[in-house]
């Protein structure tokens, strides 16, 4: 779980490490991190998660596009039984894979 942060609600001010209670030295929006009036966390939660869908979308799309061109590599390869069809999927594949690699340790941030 990802720590959250205390944000002004007028200016987005990080209020980390300030009082429960008193204004934003920013704008000087009044806050209470007890309640949580006059603070966004929430919304730049719901931020947060549409945002880590969008990654584990993209993940997961790029793991099937991997799949789905070792599948064409190698359906190519059995109809004409021989070329070189699923060496070059399994180059693409992997391409594929290492982008969906990178797209998930992404993820994590
Ligand atoms: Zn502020």
């Amino acid at each position: 779980m990802e720590p959250q942060l205390p944000l002004c609600r007028k200016c987005g001010y990080d209020l980390t490490g300030l009082n429960d209670v008193g204004r934003c030295p920013e704008c000087g929006n009044p806050f209470n991190s007890k309640s949580g009036k006059g603070m966004r966390s929430s919304d730049k939660e719901d931020m947060y998660y549409a945002d880590r869908i969008f990654r584990r979308a993209r993940t997961l799309s790029l793991v099937g596009f991997a799949a789905l061109v070792l599948a064409c590599g190698g359906w190519v390869q059995w109809l004409v039984q021989g070329g070189r069809a699923f060496g070059v999927a399994v180059a693409v594949g992997l391409l594929f894979l290492l982008a969906a690699l990178t797209s998930f340790v992404y993820e994590k941030e």
